[in-house]
């Protein structure tokens, strides 16, 4: 691995808390908010308990401040050549999709997705001493299964495979779309996001149950001296709900599916804890364990950067979800 001195982070992981406003289902329920952020310490507090982290955000913040003060930073080591994965955790409907931006329709406040992508081309068009290449991936991992979303085949025809060559992690047949413009890459944002859902009568279910992957790929070759060219890979991943199969009542496929996307969840959780810890760090870290952390290989640790986003509800009622994220969260941390 080369030194990382040049990064414009000290740290190989963030970990950021968002706490998103009470929805009306909450206060139809007549849910109260149980959570406080502290700023000057960047702490949440519940109960008597204290959890603190990088970054936290309160139900307040929106999505240009969240983004501008720990997403856009990380667009300038992309273009100094590291890795840069961004995940948004949390039980379902805690807001991860509305911080990621993955289900981008042109409308409403853009979440990191979109506003990564504008910043991404402002960088792109204002940069002369360099030839830029830019493309686009879009996965769905749903029961240790990958699908390439940005496949024109039929959903049971366009799963694809990991390889991983000992240095790089390579997925054979994956469909990679060039684009030379932001609205170019919302397009397939957009158009991989409704092929996201089939085989499921009720969308919303399965989509919670699979994690979405959204990676931008940047190819950057010197224009006066053609030895010189970086590459970068951005993940955008938007991670399948957090909740217990236990509380949902869930029995036969529905329970497998539980099953297997704690066992992503699970990996990634023990990845990115033994990142943050130097002992660990120096040995051996199991990414093998889940289909999630071997596409992650190459993107976590290392010389790459990560932000792992813990959304979470305000509401009594999601108390128990919102405790074990918030510990999920300090883990990796
Ligand atoms: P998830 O992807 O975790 O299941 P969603 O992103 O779909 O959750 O969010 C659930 C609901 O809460 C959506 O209606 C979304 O618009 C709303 N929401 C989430 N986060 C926020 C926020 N920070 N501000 C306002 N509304 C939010
Ligand atoms: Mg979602």
């Amino acid at each position: 691995n080369e030194p990382n001195n040049d990064r414009d982070c000290n740290d190989s992981v963030k970990v950021a808390v968002r706490i998103r406003p009470l929805v009306e289902s909450e206060i139809a329920r007549g849910c109260n908010n149980v959570l406080e952020v502290i700023p000057s310490l960047q702490q949440v507090q519940v109960a008597d308990k204290a959890f603190t982290y990088n970054y936290v955000y309160d139900c307040e913040s929106t999505q240009e401040e969240f983004y501008n003060s720990c997403s856009k930073k990380l667009i300038t080591n992309l273009f100094k050549g590291y890795n840069v994965t961004i995940l948004a955790y949390g039980q379902t409907g805690s807001g991860k999709t509305y911080t990621m931006g993955t289900c981008y329709d042109g409308e409403g406040e853009m979440g990191i997705i979109p506003r990564a992508i504008h910043d991404i081309f402002t960088y792109v068009r204002d940069n002369f001493s360099y030839d830029f290449t830019v493309t686009v991936t879009f996965m769905e991992l749903y029961q240790e299964t990958l699908y390439d979303l940005l496949s024109k085949k039929p959903k049971d025809q366009c799963n694809v495979e990991i390889r991983d060559d000992g240095k790089n992690i390579l997925i054979p047949n994956l469909t990679e779309e060039t684009v030379d413009s932001a609205h170019k890459a919302l397009e397939f944002l957009r158009i991989g996001s409704l092929s996201r859902v089939v085989g499921s009568t009720n969308m919303n279910a399965q989509s919670s149950r699979s994690h979405a992957i959204f990676t931008i790929n940047l190819c950057m070759q010197k224009k006066d001296d053609s030895n010189q060219n970086k590459a970068a890979k951005f993940h955008l991943v938007d991670l399948a709900g957090s909740e217990r199969s236990k509380k949902t009542g869930a029995t036969g496929q529905t329970f497998k599916e539980g099953i297997n996307i704690n066992k992503g969840l699970l990996a990634l959780g023990n990845v990115i804890s033994a990142l943050g810890d130097e002992k660990l760090q120096a040995g051996y870290i199991s990414y093998r364990d889940s289909n999630l952390t071997r596409l992650l290989k190459d993107s976590l640790g290392g010389n790459s950067i990560t932000l792992m986003i813990a959304c979470v509800s305000p509401a009594d009622y999601n108390l128990e979800e919102t405790l074990s994220t918030l510990r999920y969260a300090d883990r990796a941390r």
